[in-house]
């Protein structure tokens, strides 16, 4: 029996130390996740393969497809290791930042030493200047630089804290010149797609050019090809976001350094005009970072954390994720649950949904054409599902821009299709072995929706695929479809009507 989710709106969580083995990712399954987060700027990649075993090991015991997105660093600066405890800066404090590896040259007494990434140091100490901020932390550390000995610089605390391995650092205000891709993206990304992840998600994007550029790399590399995720954090992409969107198959609202890069006033505002602009063209959008940032260490959220996922579903979101929450929290497992109890009750609350209202535009496809309409009449008749053979997905992220309130189940040859719907609003769907010309594909429906439990006999449903052929790009049918009325047979196989 598949799993089906009560919940429209998609769970994306980040996995890490605190969510890797098989039955800790089983829980979260269990408890609605929809697509894994591996962040490539943590982890090396044995941890990251057991990871994308053990995703598909629990995928499997819970009967739930699951979809595996790789997060790629992009050309962020990061701190090194650090010692497990972290390092505590306090106001005033001096902090050399070196090269990690390396040996400093700058003096280095009085000063507090800080690893920081060596493929960026050299670079960044190059175009940025004396006076300028350096954030640590997704910005909750502040530091001002006080001198530049390129690959090195010192700088002074002004805001401290507890600094762990591996944290972010912006420098807002300098222009990075480096590309999108760095050189271990790119090993890292042809380890995603040898281990066939079905997403990958492109950090620090500046404009479409770059998403085009890692859509040509990966076509280079593999014959598999996962959907590229646009992760907007930068002023530019903002700039450019319709040109993204236009280009990519997803997008991330990245707040924790898009908050660092472009101030956090600003971010609910960009958050709200990036999903009414990705819900527009039907490409799925996931709202990221600090969703309930307080559950690392405490079991409920607070009430600002409640509002936030409630306001993301409100927006018409496709989906909410999770980063530190289940990568490395203390409550994991709880989080996942609240998130889930959010989104869930924030649903039943139609009269403050703001998002897509279903309107077909004037000119448009006979596959938008045909949803939309499925998604009418599938509300008319009281129907208790819309299921849409799906070839490539196409009909399936169709018929979710309409915002059904019929569940949506998609039905498909391909277990790589059904995956890559774990990003889509709504839909939800099963596999089913290829269908041949001959099979009447009204019994094949019947058959997968009494089968496991989604359709009763006398139900109505509404049917929609591309007749004769299925192939892709020809839907152009739409049935209402009575469960259990004759002349269908129970085998599809041999069915005839
Ligand atoms: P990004 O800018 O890509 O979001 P991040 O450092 O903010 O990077 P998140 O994925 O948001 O990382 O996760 C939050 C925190 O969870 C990280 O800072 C890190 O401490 C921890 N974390 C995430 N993934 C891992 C991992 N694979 N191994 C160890 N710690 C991890
Ligand atoms: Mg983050
Ligand atoms: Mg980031």
């Amino acid at each position: 029996m598949p799993f089906f989710s009560p919940r429209k709106v998609k769970i994306v969580a980040t996995l890490g130390p605190a969510s890797k083995t098989v039955d800790q990712i089983e829980k979260l399954i269990r408890a609605g996740l929809d697509v894994a987060r591996l962040n490539f700027s943590h982890g090396d990649h044995n941890f990251h393969r057991s990871l994308i075993e053990n995703v598909r090991e629990a995928s499997k015991r819970v009967g739930k497809p699951v979809a595996i997105m790789q997060d790629l660093q992009g050309p962020k600066i990061r701190c090194g290791k650090l010692p497990e405890k972290g390092i505590e800066l306090k106001k005033g404090d001096k902090v050399l930042l070196y090269p990690e590896g390396s040996t400093p040259k700058t003096p280095t007494t009085g000063k507090i030493l800080l690893p920081i990434s060596n493929e960026i140091a050299l670079s960044v100490s190059n175009d940025t200047s004396v006076g300028k901020k350096i954030l640590f932390d997704d910005g909750k550390l502040c530091t001002v630089i006080r001198s530049i000995a390129p690959p090195e610089m010192v700088v002074e605390v002004e805001v401290g804290g507890k600094l762990t391995s591996h944290k972010g650092m912006n420098l807002p205000g300098t222009p990075l010149t480096i590309p999108c891709l760095t050189e271990k993206d790119i090993v890292d990304l042809q380890f995603g797609l040898s281990m066939h992840v079905d997403a990958v998600a492109l950090s620090f994007v500046r404009s479409a050019h770059d998403i085009e550029d890692l859509r040509a790399r990966i076509k280079k590399f593999s014959s598999h090809h996962p959907l590229i995720v646009a992760k907007i954090e930068r002023e530019e992409a903002i700039t450019s976001q319709h040109s993204i969107i236009e280009v990519t198959d997803g997008v991330l609202v990245a707040r924790g350094d898009m908050a660092v890069e472009i101030g956090a006033e600003r971010v609910p505002t960009v958050q709200k005009n990036l999903i009414h602009a990705c819900n527009e063209l039907g490409v799925p959008v996931i709202t990221a970072t600090q969703m309930l940032e307080s559950m690392i260490s405490c079991p409920t959220p607070t009430r600002a954390e409640a509002s936030d996922v409630a306001n993301a579903v409100f927006d018409g979101t496709d989906a909410v994720m999770l980063s530190g929450e289940t990568a490395g929290g203390q409550y994991p497992i709880e989080s996942l649950e609240t998130m889930a109890r959010i989104v869930q009750e924030s649903e039943r609350s139609k009269e403050l949904y703001t998002g897509p209202q279903g309107i077909l535009p004037m000119a448009g496809s006979t596959v938008d054409s045909i949803e939309f309409s499925a998604s009418r009449i599938a509300n008319h008749v009281g129907a208790v599902a819309i299921t849409t053979i799906t070839h490539s997905g196409v009909a399936a992220r169709s018929l979710a821009k309409f915002r059904p309130d019929t569940k949506i189940v998609a039905i498909t040859e391909s277990e790589d299709v059904l995956r890559s719907l774990a990003f889509v609003w709504g839909v939800q769907g099963l596999t089913i072995p290829k269908i041949v010309g001959t099979d009447d594909i009204f019994a094949v429906v019947e058959n997968v929706l009494t089968e496991n439990g989604l359709a009763d006999p006398e139900d109505l449903v509404v049917v929609t695929a591309g007749v004769p052929t299925l192939a892709r790009g020809t839907t152009n049918m739409i049935k209402v479809h009575r469960v259990g009325v004759p002349p269908l047979k129970r085998t599809p196989r041999t069915a005839k009507s």
